[in-house]
């Protein structure tokens, strides 16, 4: 029998396993050009379930990153480095971390990937160094580390505005039939932004309309009006976006979109019958085919 809560046997833990869940952007629109650099973002955003997990250790002093991927950086320009070297600042204490880095979530697809290891790793911290800090804490840390991570702290679906840390949650929009499509080469979420000409965009989305659709669980309505405003700058460099687009709507889907800077185009179903026949007919073009839900 167990007499201490999960709480209590927190306490006494010198590792801790984070699930680190990827999103989609189920409408993404850019309003604004910053001084800094960032751009101005009115963006819904939705978890999924395909994740990455990530074991953090204690160490004495340092950081050790691991990752079953070798692409991802194992040094400084890891993500989930910033997580740790801003909550050395915010503790004041000087202490290392062995952080292991199981990678699920295809590397810069516009899933998010490094960011929600971010956040998982701040959350993992206040755990292992018991700082006790609040979740409006964390988000503040994680927007000096990147614009996704204050939303991969609290997860489920947002409304999104200012660089991506203004969050809004909206009714949940779970459990949403998903078939994600990644043709493999990597984007740059830098290089997809500094191409976007704000005031030449064709498309914008109705963001009022489709929020609504997200409140009322209209996911007919939702499908078939996303709109996402990197889309053309992507897809002016990587044609075989549209293809698969196009492809994901021939198959079965009621709607699709490409995530983010792209490149990852994900398809939403009303059945799972039409999700794994598309699978099935995207596997043969596309190099990672991936089904998942909406959490
Ligand atoms: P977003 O959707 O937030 O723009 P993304 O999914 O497009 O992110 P990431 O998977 O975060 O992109 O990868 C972008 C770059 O960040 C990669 O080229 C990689 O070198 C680097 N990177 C840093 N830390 C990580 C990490 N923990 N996991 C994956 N990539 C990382």
């Amino acid at each position: 029998m167990n007499l201490l809560n999960k709480k209590e046997r927190e306490r006494y833990m010198d590792e801790f396993k984070i699930e680190a869940y990827g999103k989609i952007n189920l409408a993404l629109d850019v309003v604004g050009r910053r001084n800094d650099g960032y751009h101005d973002l009115n963006t819904i955003m939705q978890q999924i379930d395909l994740k990455d997990i990530i074991t953090i250790k204690s160490r004495e002093k340092g950081i050790k990153i691991e990752c079953n991927i070798p692409e991802v950086p194992l040094n400084s320009s890891n993500l989930v480095y910033n997580a740790w070297d801003k909550m050395k600042e915010k503790s004041g204490l000087d202490r290392g971390a062995h952080i292991i880095i199981e990678k699920n979530i295809p590397v810069a697809s516009g899933l998010a990937g490094g960011s929600t290891n971010a956040a998982a790793v701040l959350k993992g911290l206040n755990k292992l160094w018991r700082l006790n800090l609040s979740n409006e804490e964390l988000m503040d840390i994680g927007v000096s580390i990147g614009a996704d991570v204050p939303f991969c702290i609290v997860g489920g679906t947002a409304l999104a505005k200012g660089i991506g840390e203004k969050l809004e949650t909206l009714s949940s929009f779970s459990n949403k039939f998903i078939l994600l499509a990644n043709p493999g080469m990597p984007v740059s979420t830098t290089h997809v932004y500094e191409k976007l000409n704000i005031d030449g965009i064709k498309k914008k989305p109705n963001m009022d309309m489709l929020v609504q659709a997200v409140e009322n669980d209209d996911l007919y309505f939702l499908a078939k009006n996303m709109e996402n405003v990197l889309e053309e700058v992507t897809i002016k460099e990587f044609k075989e976006i549209k293809t698969i687009k196009e492809d994901m709507i021939k198959y079965g889907a009621i709607g699709s979109l490409m995530s983010g800077s792209g490149p990852t185009v994900f398809g939403i179903f009303d059945n799972e019958k039409d999700l794994i026949r598309c699978k099935n007919k995207l596997e043969k073009k596309v190099d990672k085919v991936i089904i998942t839900k909406t959490i």
